[in-house]
């Protein structure tokens, strides 16, 4: 992708529009009523079992997008949705992720490292060094978009025993690295841009305090200081990337200290993140609304589905994806609205700030469509800002752009102009293969959108070559 997503240098563009997708939507009367018990402070409005159409836009969003990234793409959807080339070849993948053989370390090896560069990793991630990244990065903002997120891609993941599987270093030589790995991902971001952190990334020893409930270890706090200055002194926001449930309330207890110390005086520097495919969501939302109001700061809040259903306790995450659809359209639509949410009751003032994360064009558009509608009205609670990952939904990425774009265009002082952000993880090969690992297992998960995503690039392909 580093070297796919090239700046669009296409001049002519015809007038149309977006096709509709497939609804996420609840599909089934029982799930929704299902989730309506279990939850029992929420009743959905009929808006979200509506599936949105698109807007109308002034040109294909795709015609942004440079021929060989949309190429690219296509091949990596017909591999996402093939049973016979699927299967096999992430078993190979996630073997190579899981060794700790320099053989099999695609940093070390040349043909691990052709195979694994050109088929998954520049689709996937930002580069392995300054030039790269910045390359990547400049490429994305002349799509359009608004900056990106930077993450370090060196993580750890647990088994499903719930156990670290890799190898020993001391506490310190891990949370150096993770000091270094993240200032030199500061050192790379600009001014609007985000640093993406994931705390695993600290290593072992934290992961082991963040699964026993432990107060941060003095270093790691030390270092997420100097990060945090580094951050704010550029003008740039930080996101503290949700993980699995066996370690996510130290997380979010944490990340607590942190905006504690840093969302003050209306400004907020940190997000925490919210997995709405969790069965407690929605009392997440609440509980980390009135700890902001009680406290006297800003909270910042990324909301994603959850990327960790398949290695994760099923029984904490909703039973079914209509429910984890219904979790996340209900959430971004109270507080959107500013409604139902107990703590607007006595803080109708409240200010906080919300960053939808995902890539469900049902969701996404719904979303932007209602803020616009609010904010014309004066009655939007809280502006939206979007973001989706590199490599992945550009379809509803650039309707976005095309929206910011189209509202630019056609009034002098538009009442929503959406902001959207890439996410990119930089790092060498092996220290992104767990992140790609996920990315791989996501796609195939997301194998209907990609079926959808692919008809509009191979029609956007046609657009270009046959003028149709
Ligand atoms: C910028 C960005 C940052 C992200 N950061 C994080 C993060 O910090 N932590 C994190 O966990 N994830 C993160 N994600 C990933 C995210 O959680 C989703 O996995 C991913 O975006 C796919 O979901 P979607 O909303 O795009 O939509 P869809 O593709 O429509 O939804 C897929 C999601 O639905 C849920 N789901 C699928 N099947 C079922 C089922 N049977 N029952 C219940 N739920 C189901 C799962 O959450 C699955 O990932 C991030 C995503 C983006 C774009």
């Amino acid at each position: 992708m580093a070297r796919g997503l090239r700046a669009a240098t296409f001049t002519s563009k015809p007038s149309c529009i977006l096709l509709c997708q497939t609804s996420h939507q609840p599909s089934s009367k029982s799930s929704a009523l299902r989730w309506v018990r279990t939850q029992s402070t929420y009743t959905p409005t009929p808006s979200h079992s509506v599936a949105e159409k698109p807007t109308e836009l002034s040109c294909s969003p795709l015609a942004r997008l440079p021929t060989s990234n949309i190429l690219r793409s296509l091949f990596l959807s017909f591999f996402f949705t093939s049973s016979t080339l699927f299967r096999p070849g992430l078993a190979i993948f996630s073997g190579i992720a899981n060794s700790q053989s320099a053989f099999l370390n695609p940093d070390k090896n040349p043909i691990i490292r052709v195979l694994t560069r050109n088929i998954v990793y520049d689709q996937f991630c930002a580069g392995r060094n300054l030039a790269e990244i910045q390359r990547t990065s400049s490429l994305i903002r002349n799509l359009g978009f608004s900056g990106v997120a930077l993450c370090y891609g060196k993580e750890v993941q647990l088994g499903a025993d719930n156990k670290y599987h890799g190898r020993s270093v001391s506490m310190q030589e891990e949370i150096a690295q993770f000091r270094k790995g993240n200032l030199e991902t500061v050192a790379m971001i600009k001014k609007g841009d985000w640093l993406a952190i994931k705390l695993t990334g600290a290593g072992q020893h934290v992961t082991q305090a963040l699964m026993e409930g432990k107060p941060a270890p003095p270093e790691f706090v030390e270092a997420m200081n100097e990060i945090c200055r580094g951050v704010a002194a550029k003008d740039c926001r930080i996101w503290i990337d949700a993980e699995q449930q066996a370690l996510q309330s130290t997380i979010d207890s944490w990340t607590f200290d942190l905006m504690r110390q840093y969302n003050r005086g209306g400004k907020v520097l940190i997000y925490s993140t919210i997995q709405a495919y969790l069965k407690i969501a929605r009392e997440k939302v609440q509980h980390q609304l009135q700890l902001a109001a009680d406290e006297g700061w800003t909270l910042g809040i990324k909301l994603v589905r959850g990327a960790y259903i398949a290695a994760d306790q099923r029984s904490k995450i909703h039973d079914t994806k209509a429910d984890t659809d219904l979790s996340y359209n209900s959430i971004v639509d109270d507080l959107l609205r500013g409604q139902k949410f107990p703590v607007f009751d006595k803080n109708s003032n409240l200010k906080f700030e919300l960053l939808l994360c995902g890539h469900n064009s049902q969701t996404i558009r719904t979303a932007a469509k209602l803020a616009a509608e609010l904010a014309s009205a004066g009655k939007l609670k809280v502006v939206p800002e979007f973001a989706q990952l590199q490599g992945m939904a550009d379809d509803i990425g650039c309707e976005l752009l095309q929206i910011s774009d189209d509202a630019v265009k056609n009034s002098s002082s538009p009442a929503f102009v959406p902001k959207v952000y890439k996410c990119l993880t930089w790092g060498s090969i092996q220290e992104c293969m767990q992140y790609l690992t996920r990315r791989l297992v996501e796609n195939r998960g997301a194998a209907d959108r990609m079926k959808e995503g692919a008809v509009q690039l191979r029609q956007e392909l046609k657009r270009r070559f046959v003028g149709a």
